[in-house]
């Protein structure tokens, strides 16, 4: 059962980069966004130490702090932001409806998604314990390679996006060291062959992760294991990499908008729409490629600017039929 029935000319569901943009824009165009923050406030940046490759930050900011400021940013315009989970939608109808908590029933005249993707990690207590530190666990190479300039690290994972975060960082460290579960890559040839030809990287196949070891503070190396042999060794290494994929958080849209196989929401190509009309996605819940805050940021604000457009059509549409 429904607490109270509100309506609101603009919802935007997500408080990462994504999120906040689009309601900056959206505040600043008189929509009165409300903005739900879901379950990680400040979206996956939370999860960074220092973000130095957002411009306008000569000095880097860490991911949280620039949470804070996007917020604020937001706020300063009115943007309402709320605490509250998303729990269903309905996309159905005429009216598009979204419910928080299971409870509270919200009908909206647009609907901008930013609820971003989560990084898969492996699950071991000693990888979680220092991604919490910021010890040296990181899903993204291309955040976090910078602070491993000449040193050891390693990777895991063989699809695609271990690859090209492995050739990445092999440009800035020392040596990469891949660990490959199975006796083969899942990559693209192409990409494939990129590492196997790259000098510094070394290729572990049959090799699965352990333990990551660490001084209590930071990273000291990785245990690995062969599942062939059951042989371990200790890898030094001072950085982590996980690169095992991407889950983007659209399970609540099934049904509703139009998926890709992975999960991620079709949006119409150079523009923020998906198949429902007056329901716009943002961010890396439709962006299995670019995944950066800047990135975010800007199809943010394109959302925020197609919602706009849409109403304004809307409403003059709805006039002339007065
Ligand atoms: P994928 O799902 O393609 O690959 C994940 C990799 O991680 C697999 O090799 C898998 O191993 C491995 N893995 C999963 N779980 C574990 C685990 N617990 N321990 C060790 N290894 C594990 O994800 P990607 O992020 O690489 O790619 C997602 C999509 O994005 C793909 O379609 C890809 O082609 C695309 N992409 C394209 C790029 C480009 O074209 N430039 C760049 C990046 C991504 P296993 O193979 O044994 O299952």
């Amino acid at each position: 059962m429904s607490e109270v029935i509100e309506r609101v000319k603009c919802l935007i569901i997500g408080s990462g980069p994504a999120g906040y943009t689009a309601a900056i824009y959206a505040a600043r165009a008189n929509m009165s966004p409300v903005l739900y923050q879901g379950s990680q406030p400040g979206g996956q940046l939370t999860t960074t130490n220092e973000v130095e490759n957002f411009p306008g930050y000569p000095e880097g900011i860490t991911g949280p702090e620039m949470m804070v400021e996007l917020r604020n940013q937001a706020e300063r315009f009115e943007t309402d932001v709320r605490d509250g989970w998303i729990t269903k939608v309905d996309f159905s109808g005429p009216i598009h409806k979204v419910w928080v908590n299971e409870t509270k029933e919200i009908h909206c005249d647009t609907v901008i998604i930013s609820t971003g993707a989560s990084a898969k990690y492996l699950g071991l207590p000693s990888e979680q314990k220092y991604l919490k530190l910021g010890g040296g666990v990181s899903a993204c190479a291309v955040c976090d390679g910078f602070f491993y300039r000449n040193q050891e690290v390693v990777i895991v994972g063989a699809g695609d996006s271990a690859c090209e975060e492995a050739h990445y960082l092999s440009k800035l460290c020392k040596k990469v060291t891949m660990l490959v579960r199975r006796d083969e890559f899942r990559a693209s040839k192409i990409m494939e062959a990129r590492v196997r030809n790259t000098q510094n990287i070394e290729i572990m196949f049959n090799t699965e992760t352990d333990e990551v070891l660490g001084d209590g503070q930071v990273v000291t190396g990785v245990r690995v294991k062969n599942n062939v042999t059951g042989e371990t060794q200790e890898l030094p290494a001072t950085g982590f990499f996980v690169a095992i994929g991407h889950k983007p958080n659209t399970d609540i849209f099934k049904g509703y908008i139009d998926l890709d196989e992975t999960g991620y929401i079709i949006n119409e190509p150079g523009t923020s729409k998906t198949n429902v009309e007056g329901v716009f996605v943002s961010g890396d819940a439709a962006d299995h490629v670019y995944r950066q805050a800047v990135t975010a940021a800007g199809t943010g604000c394109m959302a925020a600017l197609d919602a706009e457009r849409y109403l304004a059509a809307k409403e003059s549409f709805e006039e002339v039929e007065r």
